[in-house]
């Protein structure tokens, strides 16, 4: 699933191929993928130019006329930018045809994605009540988003509402790196370890981001390339352990991250 650095990614992506050029048409293949109506979709987008693009946790936040074009990649979700002639992309759900004889896909092989328009992007953040972008939140942000939380710090990490951008693979690794284990209650952390938690949350990310996402060059030091079960933990050689949690599966070290 596309995390912040993925999405980081897809808007680094779409900067260099899909601004300042223009709209000539928009084809939807599939409306399910549109949360809202699919003449008003194309109508406020179309003859326009896309002007900059902005990102808050997993979401892009795309500039057109002083409207905004929501972009939510949900599991599965890619951007593809191509000639005219050229193969489509599989599971191309929406095409931005421009009139330079490129086309912009924004796929999704399920149907998770979502593509939406809005007139105020922090108006939308808002209504979403989606916490602070994970990269650019700053300390004080972290510990007022956590205030007053008695949740496992795992399912905090992952809350969008408490704080956005990280899902179940970053988490991994930014509990690994702090070596807190995934089911400590939040508010029991001490205070270096919210510190610590803070400039491991940043450093992964930007480390994500400088990979471009791709998980296969990751370093083995890492725990996400290790992410499988029978592997053992990159530092004590311990066996990692799996576990559910809000029906997907963690993985940690029992040894590294020991229960407080
Ligand atoms: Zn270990």
């Amino acid at each position: 699933m596309p995390e912040l650095p993925e999405v980081e990614t897809f808007k680094q992506y779409f900067e260099s191929t899909s601004l300042n050029k223009q709209i000539k048409n928009i084809k939807i293949k599939d409306t399910r993928i549109l949360s809202i109506e699919e003449n008003i979709f194309i109508n406020t987008l179309r003859g326009k130019k896309f002007n900059s693009v902005t990102r808050h946790g997993k979401y892009l936040f795309v500039e057109c006329n002083s409207f905004f074009l929501v972009m939510h990649f949900g599991m599965t979700g890619d951007l593809e930018y191509y000639r005219r002639g050229e193969e489509e992309p599989k599971y191309s759900k929406v095409l931005f045809e421009f009139t330079n004889n490129h086309i912009l896909s924004y796929i999704s092989t399920r149907m998770f994605g979502k593509l939406d328009i809005t007139d105020d992007y922090k108006k939308y953040i808002n209504k979403n009540r989606l916490g602070p972008d994970a990269l650019t939140m700053s300390y004080e942000e972290f510990l007022m988003s956590l205030k007053r939380r008695t949740t496992n710090v795992k399912t905090a990490l992952m809350n969008q509402r408490i704080i956005c951008g990280i899902g179940n693979i970053y988490s991994d690794e930014i509990l690994f790196r702090t070596q807190i284990n995934p089911l400590t209650k939040i508010n029991i952390l001490q205070e270096y370890q919210l510190k610590e938690l803070f400039t491991n949350i940043k450093e992964i990310l930007k480390y994500g981001i400088r990979k471009k996402g791709n998980l296969a060059t990751y370093s083995s030091k890492l725990i996400i390339p290790h992410r499988i079960e029978e592997e053992n933990c990159p530092i004590c050689h311990t066996p990692i352990k799996r576990y559910e949690i809000l029906g997907r599966h963690g993985f940690f070290c029992p040894t590294c991250q020991k229960e407080n």
